[in-house]
């Protein structure tokens, strides 16, 4: 078979410094291509009017219908046409002639001791009869929260040293619709829908933020991205307010402004090293937009206050970023910047020259970043047990490809 994307190929898979004129960016395999009978979920007010225009629902009574269906998709979780009970009988036949409310297929479920679920998602391929694509999203219940970790691409656009979707191709970007559907997923096995059988009379929702911190770079898929966090958002349908989402870039400077401007949800940008020279290295992105520059956009980004910190991201690398000098460093950069730093402890993969920093070494820079003023929590490793149970996985799904379950792997990062 020919090889369609040789640029994956010079993705560095160690602490090597990646060949001059290693490509920065890759292209998309494949285009998204609806089916014949397109789901509803993840369009937004004006999409779902077009939708009902295109079944010939007259303009008078389009904002209505809006409404009620809007109040089912999203506050409601309807799986069936059926189901919308204050929408005449006549619509609902005819919603069900023409459209779907499909979410991406659940090939596997896993619960870890501590109550992480993880979620595996089937999203179609471009090709009838080729294999599908997977993507994973990930629930993180906590004693004040939920968050829900969602992917953006199958596959990422860029190619950081240290991660193991790096490695891999861009296979395509996410739709809006599988991105919402990713949360619909998981409001529907967690019955965390409004009126769920099983869900206590609370208005409390299990699933209440949302960090786009799964596999792909958010920033080069922005307008599904966009599309998707504001149906997320909206106060009367899924209600996860803007301050309850943080979107992680690995610093693409093009479209920082328009993340604050367009969605408004928080920011979180992967820094990982405090030197260009070593940035260049770990996340190769940096030599089209380098340390200085993502920090002025960081600076600038609309919103940002003591009360909407940015939150740096920082990976621990042994012997190659974890220094007490680096940590200094560190604090000097952010100086001016409302910032938060989430210290994240690198989770290996097989194949990856990088290991972990040593657990003192880690309570050293954390220490300095302390006493700088920063509460510097070290992301706390949850659902290791089925994280790094992908042998256990793979016998659920045998019959996922190899880079299939080096996409589950890599799905460890959301740890
Ligand atoms: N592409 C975006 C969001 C997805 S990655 C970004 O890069 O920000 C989410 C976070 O996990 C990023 O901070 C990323 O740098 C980090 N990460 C990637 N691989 C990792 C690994 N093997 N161990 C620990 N963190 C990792
Ligand atoms: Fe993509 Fe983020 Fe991984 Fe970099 S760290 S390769 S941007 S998913």
């Amino acid at each position: 078979m020919t090889d369609p994307l040789p640029i994956a190929e010079a993705a560095p898979a160690g602490p090597r410094r990646p060949a001059p004129g290693l490509f920065l960016e890759k292209a998309p395999l494949e285009r998204y291509v609806a089916p014949c009978k397109p789901s509803l979920v993840g369009l937004s007010r004006d999409a779902l009017a077009e939708a009902l225009g295109s079944i010939g629902v007259p303009p008078a009574q389009r904002r209505m219908r809006v409404q009620q269906l809007w109040h089912w998709l999203y506050v409601r979780g309807a799986q069936s046409f059926d189901a919308m009970t204050s929408v005449s009988k006549e619509l609902r036949a005819l919603l069900d002639a023409h459209f779907t409310l499909a979410r991406p297929d659940v090939v596997a479920q896993q619960t870890s001791v501590d109550g992480t679920r993880k979620w595996l998602l089937r999203l179609p391929g471009e090709h009838a009869g080729e294999a599908p694509h997977e993507v994973e999203c990930v629930y993180i219940p906590e004693p004040d929260r939920g968050t829900l970790c969602l992917s953006s691409q199958v596959g990422c656009t860029l190619n950081c040293s240290f991660c193991h979707t790096g490695t891999q191709r861009l296979v395509r970007n996410l739709t809006a619709g599988e991105i919402v559907g990713q949360i619909m997923v998981a409001r529907d096995r967690l019955a965390d829908w409004a009126g769920a059988k099983d869900k206590s009379s609370s208005n409390v929702r299990l699933v209440s933020n949302i960090v786009m911190m799964g596999m792909g770079e958010p920033l080069y898929n922005f307008e599904a991205v966009r599309d998707a966090l504001l149906v997320a958002a909206d106060g009367e349908g899924i209600a996860i307010s803007r301050r309850r989402i943080t979107l992680s870039t690995s610093g693409v400077v093009a479209n920082i402004a328009r993340t604050g401007s367009e969605i408004g949800c928080m920011l979180a940008v992967s820094l990982h090293a405090v030197r260009d020279e070593l940035r260049n290295e770990l996340v190769p992105l940096n030599r089209k937009y380098p340390i200085a520059e993502l920090l002025d956009a960081c600076r600038d980004y609309p919103g940002v206050s003591n009360a909407r910190r940015i939150t740096f991201e920082y990976v621990m690398l042994k012997g190659v970023n974890d220094s007490t000098a680096d940590a200094k460093a560190l604090v000097k950069l952010l100086k001016g910047i409302p910032a938060k730093i989430n210290l994240i402890p690198f989770n290996p993969w097989p194949g990856t020259g990088y290991a972990c920093s040593d657990w003192e070494q880690i309570e050293k820079f954390s220490e300095i970043i302390f006493n700088a003023g920063y509460a510097s929590p070290v992301r706390t490793p949850r659902g290791r047990d089925i994280l790094a149970a992908c042998g256990q996985l793979k016998s659920a799904t045998e019959k996922l490809s190899a880079r299939e379950r080096l996409a589950l792997r890599a799905m460890a990062m959301t740890d």
